[in-house]
């Protein structure tokens, strides 16, 4: 589904470039992973549609299951509210011919059926994608990567950098002399370097060539920085004899200079404009300040999952919630693990999206707290150990005793409106790998008022990144 065609979608509706994927989506959905989903005992457990204490908890949970279900329908249910099958892994499972001979036989049979027996056919077969009692049609969007023809999307995704990234320079006071005589320039390096180190300044250089055209020297050299009361100080004063001889030296004088090195590109321009400074380039962070971290298939693939979260975001509105939506991802895989949107109310005022998402995350775990049942456009997907654990492998600390990924280890999150205070820690906690958030929020914590992601005092730090469908999701949930 281009994006263009996405950008279009109606909620509720199975966009049309999606038939031919619904086409394939008729095999049953069921788990994928060996372990129960905990979630969905728990959520049975506490739904207010199962009386507790009645009946085994395998008994309510079939039950419940069933009384969900409408007859004939084969679907996991809303009390396990699967994230679609992504379509690529479908038909990778079949030979491509085969494959391509199913298809153009069931498309042609659609052909020749009426609109309503079309409809019917096209329903049944996308039920996996429909509440069955609300008819919600969650959108198309491929879990795997974005087709790489897509166009480039009208929006870029910037990196929300740390304060020491993205603030103003610093400076202070130093001492500097000018260089009378070149000839004792490195006699007087070596001198002034062993008498007055700077360990914590190690990207200021030494000497300058002077800064006023019509002056004798040509060079002026940093002595010693001067501390809370700077003032006038003689050559004697700053360089104790007889490790320094100052010959060739001239008058001290006061010269701001950066007190830490420089952390991007634009700090680096405004550092060696007062002194000259050396500069240890993170290339990723120039690329992501220019907009070129991400290539056209990466920035198609986070447009799919943006716009789902914007799905959400319409649901919730539907439903008289706040238009706040969020899609948690595992990139290593393109899986969506969960897909939420604000649910709170005067009952529940902590279930924002994002906490909403972290624990939908959890029920995919078996784990999780919230009774989301009540909102059929969550949902989550039962989580799957990655391969590369085995029996007897070392488990790595931000894994649990079964092998998964503790909560949303190595996991990306996709929000519409950036994340206030209380989700942001709860990013923190839950171990999130990058968030791209869409519209900026004046309580936002991401950027806006905060930059909790990148806190050097707190013991997780992930990449935030803003701009993702900007303008659409500003139209979501606008500011008072
Ligand atoms: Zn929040």
């Amino acid at each position: 589904m281009s994006h263009v065609a996405a950008a279009n979608y109606t909620p509720g509706r199975v966009p049309p470039a999606s038939v031919p994927s619904l086409l394939i989506s008729q095999r049953p959905q069921g788990r994928t992973s060996p372990r129960r989903p905990m979630g969905l005992e728990h959520s049975t457990q506490h739904s207010p549609r199962t009386p507790a204490g009645h009946g085994n908890r395998s008994q309510e949970r079939v039950g419940a299951r069933q009384r969900a279900r409408p007859s004939g329908d084969c679907s996991p249910g809303p009390h396990l509210r699967l994230a679609p099958t992504p379509p690529l892994e479908l038909r990778s499972r079949r030979a491509p011919r085969r494959q391509a001979v199913a298809e153009a036989g069931q498309a042609g049979r659609l052909l020749r059926l009426g609109e309503a027996q079309r409809s019917r056919l096209l329903l049944s077969r996308s039920h996996a994608r429909m509440d069955p009692a609300l008819g919600i049609a969650e959108p198309r969007v491929d879990e795997k990567a974005g087709s790489p023809e897509r166009e480039p999307a009208p929006w870029q995704a910037l990196p929300v950098l740390s304060e020491q990234q993205s603030g103003d320079v610093e400076l202070v006071l130093a001492y500097a002399a000018p260089i009378l005589d070149k000839r004792q320039t490195s006699r007087l390096l070596k001198e002034v370097s062993a008498v007055h180190p700077l360990p914590a300044q190690p990207h200021l250089k030494r000497v300058r060539p002077s800064q006023d055209p019509s002056c004798p020297h040509a060079l002026e050299m940093l002595l010693c920085l001067a501390g809370p009361a700077a003032g006038a100080r003689s050559l004697a004063e700053l360089l104790p004899e007889p490790a320094v001889d100052p010959r060739g030296l001239g008058q001290p004088f006061l010269v701001p200079v950066p007190a830490r090195p420089p952390l991007t590109r634009g700090q680096f321009e405004e550092a060696r404009a007062h002194w000259p400074t050396n500069f240890h380039e993170d290339r990723e962070v120039t690329r992501a300040l220019a907009g070129q971290l991400f290539s056209a298939q990466e920035r198609a693939t986070m447009h799919g999952h943006m716009e789902r979260a914007v799905w959400a975001a319409q649901q919730a509105a539907s439903r008289g919630l706040r238009a706040v939506g969020a899609v948690v991802v595992d990139p290593a895989s393109g899986r969506v693990l969960a897909t939420g949107h604000d649910c709170r109310g005067a009952a529940r005022p902590l279930l924002h999206a994002t906490m909403v998402c972290i624990d939908l995350v959890a029920q995919g775990q078996g784990r999780g707290t919230y009774d989301l049942v009540p909102h059929p456009a969550c949902s989550f997907a039962p989580a799957t150990a990655p391969q590369s654990v085995r029996v007897g492998s070392v488990r790595k600390l931000d894994e649990d005793a079964d092998g998964l990924p503790y909560v949303c280890t190595g996991y990306d999150l996709y929000i519409t409106r950036e994340p206030c205070a209380m989700c942001a820690m709860a990013l923190v906690h839950s171990r999130v790998r990058r968030v791209f958030y869409g519209a900026p929020s004046p309580d936002g914590a991401l950027g806006t008022r905060f930059r909790m992601h990148a806190r050097p005092d707190l013991n997780h730090r992930f990449q935030a990144f803003r701009g993702v469908l900007e303008a659409q999701c500003r139209q979501l949930d606008p500011d008072p």
